[in-house]
Order: structure tokens, then sequence, then C-alpha cells
């Protein structure tokens, strides 16, 4: 389902990434938060009133030069009015109108998206006008706001999401495709994204159609294999759009997130005469945060030097770098000379059944009770910490409650130490999984359902 790109632009120190904290830190904020990840503040998603969105802080970098600045904000803005449906050019109150503002905002009047006037640091509501007389010669509707003390973000939000389609989060949760395994193909630019697409409909003759420009950007084909069908989504076509963004390392990130949003699957494409990089493990980050299937396709294996341990290498190596990764499955393979790249039709299949498989209640009741018995887990302020039940309550990612009577005395090293036992169990090979630790409600009885 469409997720919303909201972009924040506009000079260093401005507060950028003080607001993009506050806008990801809104009700059902999702939180990144994987072990062996950097914690990458530049893309974040939330929800406001249902409309469903991302937002990206474009900033992050430390000029040397004004002139550099300048140059590294032309870029930004172009990178927003590419890729963002929506721009939020801030600017800073305290600072008052600049040069640099100006030039950027000159810019911005090309977008064909809508933007946003931000004033940031309004942080004594009743100056406000007396703040935003500096920036009335821009001609343009202006928000005041304080991203730190959160005055006028209501309104500013209210207006900047009101062209959003309204998603009920159960709809959201729950968006299941209609039995067309979405694939989205995604890695670093020149990884082999297209030629990979290119490959696998020039050995399916089944071809049903082929969309273009279904969304702005990426290219969506539908395939069907074997009697299912398949809709791949291509992010490597955005490419060649803008002369600027393909210069952007952040490009195929944004363009990921897009794909992985609609995805049931994502293949991540690697580049094996390269290794893995810092773009892989971003756009790696994209998936596992989002929680779709995934499976890793290392291309170009035909370039690679090989022995009998070169592929177990390379796995060992993968696992490593990218621990939060570890459940995805690797094919090696060459979309050029089109070499074991069938078998991913296999791999999307049975990651996209581990990523809708359910246990069952009863069964997974005895797996956690046998589980907790043998390694039990740690005494909470002198508390035995109780397990009643669990259960799984959801799929796409198969996510697990475990009711406990104290939730807080699960340390997250326990409840990770359970997700590893329930992996090693029933495997779920493709999937993230995820689990929920919550107290018993009162009216509900010790090993109800
Ligand atoms: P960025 O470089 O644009 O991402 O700016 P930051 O978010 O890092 O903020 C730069 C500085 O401005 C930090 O010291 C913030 O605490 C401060 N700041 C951000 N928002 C506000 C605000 O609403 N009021 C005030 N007084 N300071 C703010
Ligand atoms: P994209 O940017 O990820 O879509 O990458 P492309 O599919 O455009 O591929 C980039 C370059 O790598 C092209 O020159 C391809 O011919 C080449 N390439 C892609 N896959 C393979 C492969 O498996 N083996 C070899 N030798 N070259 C490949």
């Amino acid at each position: 389902m469409k997720r919303y790109i909201i972009a924040i632009v506009g000079r260093p120190n401005v507060g950028k990434s003080r607001l993009f904290n506050r806008l990801t830190e809104s009700q059902k904020a999702i939180v990144h938060d994987y072990e062996g990840v950097t914690r990458d503040r530049q893309y974040g998603d939330a929800e406001w009133f249902g409309r469903h969105y991302t937002v990206i802080d474009t900033g992050g970098f430390v000029p040397d030069t004004a002139e550099t600045m300048l140059s590294q904000m032309r870029d930004q803005a172009q990178l927003a009015m590419d890729e963002a449906d929506v721009i939020v050019f801030l600017m800073d109150g305290r600072a008052g109108f600049t040069e640099s503002d100006r030039e950027i905002a000159t810019m911005l009047r090309e977008a064909e998206r809508p933007v946003v006037y931000a004033v940031n640091k309004v942080d004594s509501w009743d100056r406000r006008e007396e703040v935003l007389a500096d920036f009335y010669n821009l001609g343009v509707p202006l928000f005041p706001v304080s991203a730190e003390h959160g005055n006028g973000l209501d309104a500013m939000m209210d207006d900047l999401t009101k062209d959003f389609v309204v998603v009920p989060f159960d709809e959201w949760e729950n968006d299941d495709h209609s039995g067309v395994t979405q694939v989205a193909v995604v890695g670093k630019p020149n990884a082999g994204k297209s030629s990979t697409v290119n490959q696998i409909l020039g050995e399916e003759r089944l071809l049903t159609s082929d969309i273009p420009g279904t969304t702005r950007d990426s290219i969506d084909t539908r395939v069907k294999h074997e009697g299912r069908d398949y809709l791949f989504i291509d992010t490597a076509g955005l490419r060649k759009k803008s002369s600027i963004s393909h210069r952007l390392e952040e490009f195929s990130v944004v363009a990921a997130i897009r794909a992985i949003d609609r995805a049931d699957v994502a293949v991540l494409v690697l580049d094996a005469t390269e290794g893995i990089t810092s773009q892989d493990k971003k756009i790696a980050a994209v998936a596992a945060r989002r929680g779709c299937a995934c499976v890793v396709l290392v291309n170009k294996w035909d370039l690679v030097e090989k022995d009998d341990t070169t592929a177990g290498e390379f796995v060992k190596e993968f696992r490593h770098q990218l621990p939060f990764l570890a459940w995805a499955p690797l094919l090696f393979a060459s979309a050029k000379t089109g070499q074991r790249l069938h078998k991913i039709f296999e791999f999307i299949d049975n990651a996209n059944e581990q990523y809708t498989r359910r246990v069952k209640t009863a069964e997974l009741n005895r797996f956690i009770e046998i589980t907790t018995t043998r390694h039990s887990p740690p005494i909470h302020r002198n508390r035995k910490v109780k397990f009643y039940y669990a259960s799984q309550v959801a799929t796409r990612p198969p996510t697990f409650a475990f009711v406990v009577n104290k939730p807080d005395g699960v340390a997250p090293a326990y409840r990770r130490f359970l997700e590893n036992q329930i992996r090693a169990e029933y495997g779920f090979e493709g999937t993230p999984i995820r689990s929920v630790v919550r107290a018993r409600k009162g009216h509900e009885r010790t090993g109800e359902r």
C-alpha cells in the first residue's frame, strides 16, 4: 500500500533532524531498532490519523564551505523534488531569512509537488507574527513551528497530509494483494536489477502484461510462472529519470523504500564482485525494518573466480555483516548468463510461504512451555516471571505474543532468545519474525486460547 514520502529540506542547523524526530515519534511510529545496524536517522515511518508516511531527513552532512553547502542543498532539494510526495522547506526563525533560503525557495518553485514552508524555532508562540515578518517576502503561506516544543506542528501536519489517502491501520496490516506475489527487486545501482528482471522475462513465455509506470518510480511487470502470479517491481527504471538523482547514494534507498512497501518479498540484488558494501547494508536494513520477506540474489557469480569454498565464505561474510538478515537465503546466480536464475521463483515462493505461515496456538504453547521451563526467564524484582501462554497474533510477518505476569520483567535479550528458539524449531527461513510481550488482562483465564 502506498506510503507517502515527506522530505525535509533546509540549511544546516535549522532543526531538520529535530523535526524528523518529532514526525516519527507520533503514535504508531515504527521504531527502527535492530542489532547490528547503526541507527540511521534518515528514514522513519509513521502515520498521521491513518495517513501513512515516510519522512526523509535529507540533511545530515556538515559542509565545509558556503559554496559546498549551497550545492549540497541544491542536490537535496532536487532529490526531494524527484522523489517526495510533499516537501517541507524548513527555515530558522531565530536566524531570520537568509540568501540561501531564497536560493532554495526559488528552486522549489519548480517543484511539481506541494511544498510546505515552515519557520522553525518559534518557541514563544505569542511572538510568531514578529518572527514570520522577515519571511513574508517569499510570498507563500508560512507555518510557524517549534520542533523543540511542538508548537504549530498539528496545523503543519494537517496541511502536509491533506491529500494523502487514509488507510485504517487494520487494513494497512492486512493488505494481502489477492493472490499475486509482489516482488520488489532492490539493490544499489549496477548490481543487476534490470538484467535480473529482463532475464526472467526472457525465460518466461507466459508473461501476461507489461504495466509501465504503474507508479511513477518503478516498472511493474506481471509474470505467470507454473500457474502462479507475480508482480515484479523493478526499481532500476527510475534511474534514468533524473540527471541528478542517480548521482546520489540515497536514491536507490528511496526507491527501495517505495518498492518494499508494496512488496511481499524483496529480492536484494548484490554484486558478487564487490562483496557487501555500505549501500547494500542500507537497503538491506530497509527490507528488515519494514518486515517483508527477503531473499538475496548474489549476482554476477559468473565473474567470480571460485572454488568449493567461495560460496560458503560469502554466506559467512553476509551473515557477519548483516546479522539482522541472517534468516535470508542466498542464491548465487548470473542475470547475464541466466545460470541458476530460474531458481529465484522457488526462493520467492518459499520465503512467501514462511512469511504467511501460522503456527497453531496449542503447538506453540507446548513449545514455549518447554523452552521457558528449560531456560527460565530471569527473576524480576525478586519475583519469577510467569509465562501464561503464547500465540501467533499475525502473519506477514509472523508475530508472536507472549502473555506474562510482568511484561517489564522480560528483558529484550530474553525475548530475542525466545524468537531464536522459535526460529530454531520452526525455521521461518526468508521472513523476519516479531514478538510482543503483554500483561494478562484481568478477565482472561490462564491458558485461554
Ligand atoms: P539540522 O542540522 O537542520 O538537522 O538541525 P538540528 O535538528 O540538528 O537542530 C539544530 C539546533 O537547533 C539544535 O541545537 C536543536 O536543538 C535546535 N533546535 C531545533 N529545533 C528547535 C526549536 O524549535 N527551537 C529551538 N530553540 N531550537 C531548536
Ligand atoms: P541495475 O542498475 O541494478 O539495474 O543493473 P543492470 O541490470 O543495469 O546491470 C549493470 C551492469 O552489470 C550491466 O552492464 C550488466 O550487463 C551487468 N550485469 C548484470 N548482471 C550481470 C551478471 O550476472 N554477470 C555479468 N557478468 N554482468 C552482469
